[in-house]
């Protein structure tokens, strides 16, 4: 360990499982450390940096708006801020028509919870097990891991949980007190699970029989990291309520929750001092652009498949199965993944575990297919058998 991480270290609560390595630097999908040496970033500030480390739009939007105002109060309106909310209206799904601006993907969540809440006047929630929301007391009470929520009970009333993908278990435990229910498309930390078609579509279908809202948490899969811009629209789905956070501002901390006219909302029943200040909203708005105008979902559905075709080829008997959409990549080992972990950082890769035996890969969209095949050919070195 340098002294310099030392003494982050020791002024830092220790919370975080940390890598003994000191990021200094960033561009595109390379990052260095405090000692010059480089690295290939597929972890990309888990899921955030989705446009490329220190993206020159973004970086230019920031210095130009950092000039003019950082900050502005929601209690007046900003041109950055209504520029970004019409544009996340446009881009989103038909049925969502208003948005709220927040800081972090668990704050999304927390203002779903309290959106829906409000809008039926019922009090509970169906989500996901394997599912992740975040880590505040609503979002964990949404959360499933007890690795999260042990130690933190008792936590907010009204959750309950289903398995993944059986919508026949969704419609048993549902109730005439069912505000909503609480699912990622993908399930990210949960081990990149993918949920299918008629799943949603069923679900959807109930959620309007029975005047539940159907709340889609795409904090981890959003901004064209699953070969759309969201992953719902993968199956045209239309949610009542659109989670947003990670990829949404090129770095810059930002979450938004997407909301379709089922939700109503009144004066001073939420907030938030800092959502949709000017600064993260400029980034926010050239990011966005950037996606669009550089096909980034379109990149990342082909580049994905490359690289897990690839990976697919080498027929590797460590390796259980592959899992993907686009550039959110879940590869599933018979054995733990955190030796592999290591020894990828130490070839100059970062990845991210999801769960004991998944590696995960969230590259920026931008990854060249130079740095791919590093990537896969590195990933050979360590899953080959010795
Ligand atoms: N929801 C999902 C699907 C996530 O993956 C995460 C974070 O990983 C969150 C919510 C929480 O986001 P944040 O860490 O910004 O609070």
């Amino acid at each position: 360990m340098t002294e310099f991480n030392r003494e982050i270290d020791d002024n830092e609560l220790d919370l975080y499982p940390k890598r003994d390595l000191v990021i200094v630097k960033g561009k595109n999908a390379i990052v260095w450390d405090d000692r010059g040496r480089e690295y290939i970033d597929c972890v990309a500030g888990h899921g955030v940096v989705n446009v490329g480390h220190c993206n020159a739009r973004v970086v230019k939007a920031i210095q130009n708006q950092a000039e003019k105002l950082i900050s502005c109060t929601g209690i007046f309106d900003n041109d950055s801020k209504s520029k970004l909310l019409k544009m996340l209206v446009d881009i989103s799904p038909a049925s969502l028509n208003k948005a709220f601006l927040c800081n972090s993907g668990t704050e999304s969540i927390e203002a779903a919870i309290k959106f829906a809440r409000y809008s039926t006047r019922k009090t509970e929630f169906i989500c996901a097990m394997r599912g992740f929301h975040g880590r505040t007391l609503g979002s964990l009470s949404a959360t499933y891991n007890p690795k999260y929520r042990n130690d933190f009970e008792p936590l907010v009333p009204g959750f309950k949980f289903v398995p993944f993908n059986n919508f026949d278990k969704i419609e048993s435990v549902v109730s005439k007190n069912t505000a909503g229910i609480i699912l990622e498309i993908i399930q990210g930390e949960g081990g990149i699970n993918l949920g299918n078609h008629e799943y949603f579509t069923q679900i959807r279908r109930m959620c309007d029989e029975k005047e539940i809202l159907l709340i889609i948490d795409e904090v981890q899969t959003g901004f064209g990291r699953t070969g759309k811009m969201f992953a719902c629209d993968h199956f045209g789905l239309q949610p009542d309520i659109l989670c947003l956070a990670k990829a949404i501002a090129g770095g810059m901390p930002m979450g938004a929750v997407l909301c379709s006219n089922k939700i109503t909302a009144s004066k001073g029943k939420h907030g938030s001092t800092f959502g949709g200040n000017p600064l993260a909203c400029e980034a926010a708005l050239a990011a966005i652009t950037f996606i669009l105008d550089s096909n980034l979902a379109d990149q990342s559905l082909e580049k994905g498949d490359y690289i897990c075709s690839r990976l697919k080829e080498f027929n590797l008997q460590v390796i259980r199965e592959i899992r993907h959409k686009g550039l959110m990549i879940g590869i599933e080992l018979k054995v733990k993944v955190k030796p592999f972990i290591t020894r990828l950082m130490k070839k100059g890769i970062l990845v991210l575990p999801a769960g004991a035996t998944v590696i995960r890969l969230l590259p920026p969209l931008t990854i060249s297919y130079e740095e791919l095949d590093k990537v896969i050919n590195e990933l050979y070195e360590v899953l080959r058998p010795v």
